[in-house]
C-alpha cells in the first residue's frame, strides 16, 4: 500500500513540477513543495481569512445543536459546573456531546491557537455524528458518548498564536511578569503538579475528571516536514506524547497503553495509506528523538494525574495525537491544501473511531508501529530529564 501511494504521489508531483518550472522558472530544489497542491505552502503567505474564528465556532455549534437528527448537546464549562470555566480573557469554553454509548471518548482540537484544523475536522465529525443515519454512525453513537472540544484555546485562536496569555480581569490587559512582559502559557505543557497557570487548563482538567473518558484524540499542526529516507512531503504525522517503548509508557497500566496507542495509530496508518494525497509518518521532534513529555494534556491523562485531589481514584486513559503539516503563524498552511489537510484529519478520526468500535484496532499488531516511516530512534526528548538516550 505504501509503495503505491508514494508512486502515485511522485507521478502527480512530477507532472505539476514540470508545468510550474516552465512558467515560473523556480529553482529545482524549491519546486516540488510549492507546486504540490496537496501540500501546505512553504512561501510564508498564508491567507488566514478562511480560518474559523471563535464566533464561527459558537455559531456552528449552536446550529448543529438545533438541526441535528441525533441528540447533539452544546454547552459551556460554566454550564457543566466546573469551578473555573472560562479562558484567560473570559471567553466561554465549549464542549459538544453526541452519542448514547457507555464509553466516553475525548476529542480535542486547537489547544495551540495557531493550529486550526482540529476545529474544522471536529465540527465535521460532530455534524456527521449528529445527522448521518448510516450503520457506521449508528454503531459509533450506540457504543460511545463523544465529548468534542473543537477549540480548546479560543484566546490563542483569536490572536493566531500557540499560547494563551495570562490576563488581568480587572484592567482587561495582560498580566505582566517579572520581566515586565506579558506571560504566555503553552496549554499543552500546563497539566502538571507545578502547572495549571492558565484558567483553560484547570477548567478542562476538571471537566476531564467529571467525564473519566475511555480514550481520546488530540489534533495539532506541525511545521513542514519531509519523510526520512525518501524526502517526500509528509502531510500528516501520528504521535504518542509518551513514547512507545520509552521511559514512561510501558510502565503504565501494565503496558496496556503502550500496546493500544500503537494499535490505534497502526490502524490509522493502514486505512489512510489508501488515499494517494495523504503521506504519513511518525511524529518525532528531530534528530531521531521521540517525544516523552509528562506535562502535555494527553500525557497527564495517561499518567492519571490527580491535581488538587480532583482525580482521587487515579483515572487514566490512552490518547493519541495527529499533526497536520503547516501552521498559520509560520504562513505555511497553504490555501490550496486546506480541503485535503482538513479531510485527512476527518478520515483519520473516522477510521480510528470505527476501528475502535468494531475491535479492528485491538486486533492490529502493535509491532507494526515500526513500519510507519520514521528516523531511527536515538533517544527521548523529555520535559523532566532532558534528553534520555535510547538503549
Ligand atoms: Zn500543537
Amino acid at each position: 500500500m505504501k509503495s503505491t501511494t508514494s508512486t502515485n504521489r511522485r507521478r502527480r508531483l512530477a507532472a505539476v513540477v514540470t508545468a510550474a518550472s516552465l512558467m515560473l522558472a523556480v529553482p529545482a530544489g524549491v519546486a516540488p513543495a510549492m507546486a504540490d497542491a496537496n501540500f501546505p505552502s512553504p512561501n510564508g503567505q498564508t491567507n488566514i481569512s478562511s480560518i474559523l474564528t471563535y464566533a464561527d465556532v459558537e455559531k456552528e455549534l449552536k446550529k448543529l445543536e438545533k438541526t441535528s437528527r441525533f441528540n447533539v448537546d452544546v454547552f459551556t464549562l460554566a454550564e457543566a459546573g466546573t469551578s473555573v470555566s472560562t479562558s484567560e480573557q473570559g471567553r466561554d469554553l465549549y464542549v459538544a456531546t453526541v452519542g448514547t454509548g457507555p464509553e466516553d471518548v475525548w476529542l480535542q482540537g486547537r489547544i495551540h491557537g495557531n493550529e486550526p484544523y482540529g476545529t474544522d475536522s471536529l465540527l465535521t465529525l460532530l455534524k456527521d455524528l449528529g445527522t448521518n443515519g448510516s450503520s457506521d454512525y449508528d454503531l459509533l453513537r450506540e457504543k460511545y458518548t463523544f465529548h468534542i472540544i473543537p477549540m480548546y484555546n479560543p484566546d490563542g485562536a483569536e490572536e493566531n498564536i500557540r499560547h494563551t496569555i495570562l490576563w488581568d480581569d480587572v484592567t482587561g490587559t495582560p498580566q505582566l511578569g517579572g520581566n515586565g512582559g506579558e506571560q504566555r502559557i503553552d496549554l499543552n505543557r500546563d497539566w502538571t503538579e507545578n502547572g495549571f497557570a492558565a484558567k483553560e487548563s484547570l477548567a478542562f482538567y476538571e471537566y476531564w475528571t467529571m467525564v473519566d473518558p475511555d480514550f481520546g484524540v488530540d489534533i495539532h499542526h506541525q511545521g513542514l516536514k519531509k519523510e526520512w529516507g525518501t524526502g517526500d512531503d509528509v502531510t500528516l504525522s501520528l504521535g504518542i506524547s509518551l513514547a512507545p517503548g520509552g521511559p514512561t509508557l510501558p510502565g503504565l497500566e501494565d503496558g496496556a497503553y503502550d500496546v493500544l496507542t500503537r494499535q490505534m495509530l497502526v490502524h490509522v496508518y493502514d486505512e489512510l495509506s489508501k488515499y494517494g494525497s495523504i503521506n504519513i509518518d511518525r511524529y518525532q521532534v528531530g534528530d531521531g528523538l521521540e517525544i516523552d513529555i509528562k506535562g502535555g494534556v494527553v500525557s497527564a491523562m495517561m499518567l492519571g494525574l490527580n491535581y488538587q485531589g480532583l482525580n482521587p481514584e487515579g483515572h487514566s486513559n490512552p490518547v493519541v495525537f495527529f499533526e497536520t503539516s503547516g501552521n498559520t503563524s509560520d504562513g505555511s498552511l497553504g490555501q490550496k491544501a486546506r480541503g485535503k489537510s482538513v479531510r485527512q484529519n476527518e478520515l483519520a478520526l473516522k477510521e480510528l473511531l470505527l476501528g475502535m468500535a468494531t475491535g479492528e484496532v485491538q486486533q492490529e499488531d502493535p509491532e507494526r508501529w515500526e513500519d510507519i516511516p520514521h528516523q531511527p530512534v536515538t533517544g527521548y526528548q523529555t520535559d523532566y530529564a532532558g534528553v534520555i538516550p535510547a538503549q
